[in-house]
């Protein structure tokens, strides 16, 4: 019989519980960090161009401000609830800390599935969604991005709705970021999640002493982060053989044509029916035999039900929270490397972070300068944790948890007593 999935929130609170006995943090820290700041349910109903009312329940959380405002993306799906984004704000705080940038976490929900809207349709509950968080955004207070579901051309709906309403042109602070260019954007943020993740492979290799080139990558999730990660990893030689989505999923096991593969999903809305390969079930795409498996799609993917299954040596999590407890544990006896979402992924919002200071600042970075930051910081917190996890013999996933906690901890401590 299937066991019912552990949520996002679960996941987190097991992974916070977890380093709080690894670091013997007494109990009253352990609940002050665990607990949100802030956690808020808006229910709104705009009027779509087409005359259609429809009922739509925003949330947001902002867990932590410890380190600085709160960080994090806004996801738009049909399902998102309000505990999920809890979950994944307070993923949001350890990634911040660990990767090093002055946010704390937070994250937002708008319970929609966009896929069928129009482009007009969606600016129009992009700006309710403003409207009704108005009061909870800002650059001293939380800063959203796009995250599942949401794009920049969002963001920059969302600064202009703020802007409009206010009559201000926004050049001070940073409201949002992952915007376009034109607007105070930063170049290369799009594609720094993706980036990033085969930043943190890389060094894997590195520390492996593996050939990049040999290597057979099978990737969950063909959206922002994935279809980034799987040309970025083609480029240096790697075979990507295998990717699934929402709707379907291909192997070609000489390696999949990802340029093809993306004006065809760009084109179709699915990698599903691409020629040049053969159509494999996207429920199995964690069987395949690979070197590298990438979930970058949803939350709670590897389970207690598949992590048994897992033919890869080594897990980049580019998704948020794609495993679940259970399913870690699995991985963990089978000696799978793991390199954790809040290190594998936070190279999209170190580059928002990068946005964030050259919009205060007025400047524009060019896209060298960018990528050689990015690089050097995925490539040094990478070490961080891999020298952590061998010295003190843990997994990837506790070393960076416990250097994350630690620092979100050091920070309530030395700020002093409430108020
Ligand atoms: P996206 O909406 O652009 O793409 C999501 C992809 O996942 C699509 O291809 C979709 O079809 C696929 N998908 C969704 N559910 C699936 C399922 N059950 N099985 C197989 N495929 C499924 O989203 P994105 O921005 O690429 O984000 C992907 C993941 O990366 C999310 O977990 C997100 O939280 C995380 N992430 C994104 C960013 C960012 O900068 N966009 C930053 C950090 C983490």
């Amino acid at each position: 019989m299937n066991q019912p999935k552990d949520s996002i929130l679960q996941t987190s609170r097991r992974n916070l519980k977890q380093a709080a006995e690894r670091l013997n943090l007494d109990e009253a820290m352990h609940e002050r960090i665990s607990r949100p700041h802030e956690r808020i349910e808006i229910n709104t109903a705009p009027v779509l161009p087409d005359g259609e009312m429809v009922n739509v329940s925003i949330f947001v959380v902002r867990h932590s401000d410890e380190l600085g405002p709160a960080k994090g993306g806004i996801r738009m799906t049909a399902d998102v609830t309000l505990d999920d984004i809890a979950g994944l704000a307070t993923e949001m705080t350890w990634k911040t800390a660990l990767i090093g940038v002055p946010f704390g976490g937070g994250k937002s929900g708008i319970r929609l599935n966009p896929a069928p809207l129009s482009p007009e349709a969606k600016e129009v509950v992009i700006r309710a969604f403003t409207r009704a968080v108005r009061r909870h955004i800002g650059p001293e207070i939380y800063i959203p991005a796009p995250d599942m579901g949401t794009n920049e051309s969002d963001m920059a709906h969302i600064r202009d709705c703020i802007s409009y309403s206010e009559g201000i042109s926004i050049t001070k602070g940073c409201f949002v970021t992952g915007k376009p260019v034109i607007l105070g954007g930063i170049v290369g943020r799009r594609e720094a999640t993706g980036k990033g993740v085969i930043y943190t492979i890389l060094a894997m290799c590195e520390q492996l002493g593996l050939d990049v080139s040999k290597l057979r990558i099978v990737m969950q999730g063909f959206g922002n982060v994935g279809s980034v990660a799987a040309a970025d990893i083609a480029r240096y030689g790697a075979s990507v053989i295998a990717v699934s989505d929402s709707k379907g999923g291909v192997i070609n096991n000489d390696g999949l044509d990802i340029d093809g593969l993306l004006q065809h999903a760009n084109k179709t809305g699915s990698v599903r029916g691409f020629e040049h390969a053969t159509q494999v079930d996207p429920a199995k795409i964690f069987e395949i035999d690979c070197d590298i498996l990438i979930p970058a799609a949803a939350a709670s993917q590897i389970t207690v039900q598949n992590a048994g299954n897992i033919r890869a040596g080594i897990i980049a999590e580019a998704a948020n929270a794609p495993t679940t407890p259970r399913g870690d544990e699995i991985l963990k006896e089978r000696n799978i490397h793991v390199i954790p979402d809040i290190l594998c992924n936070a190279g999209g919002v170190f580059v928002s972070y990068l946005e964030y200071t050259q919009e205060t600042q007025h400047e524009q970075m060019t896209i060298t300068e960018v990528e050689q930051r990015l690089a050097d910081r995925m490539k040094e917190r990478f070490i961080e944790v891999y020298e952590s996890s061998k010295e003190k013999g843990l997994t990837m996933r506790e070393a960076a948890m416990d250097i994350a906690v630690s620092k979100v901890v050091e920070a309530v401590t030395v700020r002093g007593l409430l108020p």
